[in-house]
């Protein structure tokens, strides 16, 4: 297969776990006789210290020819202050919205060898298997009107559904039940919000689509709790754009690093695949980001983008492997316990990719 991916390294540790999913498509490619061109394009921080817009149009031109688009993360304190415009992270929210890919899939389980790794107990995490399905381009983070009064001592933003909006994405979730152990939590606050009455409401009518899967609503504060005291009873959670946000980043807490984390957003013109974590700007440029969460992202990516699912179970073989062998960036590395750097660790990921049924030497063209 030729295929044409693009990589947006963004910003913080973005650049350093964009390079190890690199490394690693490239040495699918050569195992598995695919051709993969990478192009890189400037965004988030990056592009605004070019002087351009945190996504540049010639980057969004990119990612709407490509097919795939892979980004590492937006953010820096330098610009966090400066109007909503200059800001990276309104970048990926324009980049997401731009793409159409309403649907961001974030799975969660406990990787072999790290059953007692995290802030949980082993009992607790063990066969904690879970996917997020979190609506992408709506709700809070979209919602007008938003902004300050003209004092600047009052602030809005709108927390909005339509009910379309809710139907495309519970029908997501109902749909990835069906293959797994048909569960679906779909989470809200609807003993509080409007939005939240709706969502309950829409989400009981698309469920009776879906008669062999069983539908659970949760309020999201002791969806929360849940998440900690019985993580292993969760299947699919089914949630908006903000209530998934925060719970996904929990996730990977129990788990045992937010930098395990990969996603998925689907539904629109391409497929948008990054890392659950942000740009990390406490470990930045220091060669120690875990390099897991983007190329278990990597590995999406061609299972969902480009249909090679026996590429992305290898990879994820592979990572498997790893950590199961004791492999262990420093987020990963209990007291005493060495650890590898970001570099290292990709290195032990794609050693143990395995010869694959081709063989033969990589073929990758980099734009
Ligand atoms: P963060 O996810 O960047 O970091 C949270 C904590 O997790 C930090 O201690 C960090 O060192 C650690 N961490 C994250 N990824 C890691 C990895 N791969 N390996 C090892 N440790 C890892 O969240 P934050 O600190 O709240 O935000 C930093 C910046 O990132 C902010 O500007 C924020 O807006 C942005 N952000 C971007 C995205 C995105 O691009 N999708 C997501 C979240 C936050």
């Amino acid at each position: 297969m030729h295929a044409t991916i693009a990589l947006l390294p963004g910003d913080g540790i973005g650049p350093e776990v964009v390079a190890a999913a690199a490394d690693v498509l490239e040495a699918v490619a050569g195992r598995r006789g695919h051709t993969f061109t990478l192009t890189r394009s400037p965004f988030g921080a990056a592009a605004l210290r070019a002087g351009d817009p945190p996504l540049p149009p010639a980057t969004l031109e990119t990612c709407l020819a490509a097919d795939a688009v892979l980004l590492g993360a937006v953010g820096d304190p330098a610009f966090s202050e400066g109007p909503r415009e200059r800001r990276p992270e309104t970048g990926l929210l324009e980049l997401r919205k731009a793409l159409g890919v309403y649907a961001n899939l974030r799975p969660a389980r406990v990787w072999p060898g790290l059953e007692d790794g995290g802030s949980l107990r082993a009992e607790t995490l063990r066969g904690v298997d879970l996917l997020i399905v979190r609506e992408l381009i709506g709700g809070i983070y979209f919602g007008e009107p938003r902004g300050r009064t003209s004092d600047r001592r009052e602030a809005f933003d709108t927390m909005r559904y339509a009910a379309h909006e809710i139907e495309r994405i519970a029908a997501v979730a109902f749909e990835s039940a069906r293959g797994r152990r048909k569960l679906v939590t779909s989470v809200d606050k609807a003993n509080v919000l409007e939005s939240s009455r709706l969502w309950r409401e829409v989400v009981a009518e698309v469920a009776s689509g879906y008669p062999d899967v069983r539908l659970e609503h949760q309020l999201v504060d002791s969806c929360a709790m849940r998440l900690v005291s019985d993580p292993g009873s969760f299947d699919v959670m089914l949630a908006g754009n903000l209530f998934g946000d925060i719970l996904s980043d929990e996730a990977g807490a129990v788990v045992g690093s937010l930098g395990l984390l990969p996603s998925a957003s689907v539904g629109g013109s391409g497929g948008l695949f990054e890392p659950v974590h942000g740009s990390a700007p406490d470990i930045a440029g220091r060669n120690l980001a875990n390099p897991v969460g983007a190329i278990a992202s990597a590995a999406m990516l061609l299972r969902h983008a480009l249909g090679l699912g026996a590429e992305a179970d290898a990879i994820e073989t592979a990572i498997g492997a790893a950590l199961d062998a004791g492999c262990r960036t420093a987020d990963l590395a209990r007291e005493g316990e060495s650890s590898l750097s970001c570099t290292e660790m990709t290195r032990a990921i794609v050693d143990r990719l395995g010869p694959g049924p081709t063989g033969g030497s990589p073929r990758l063209r980099n734009g």
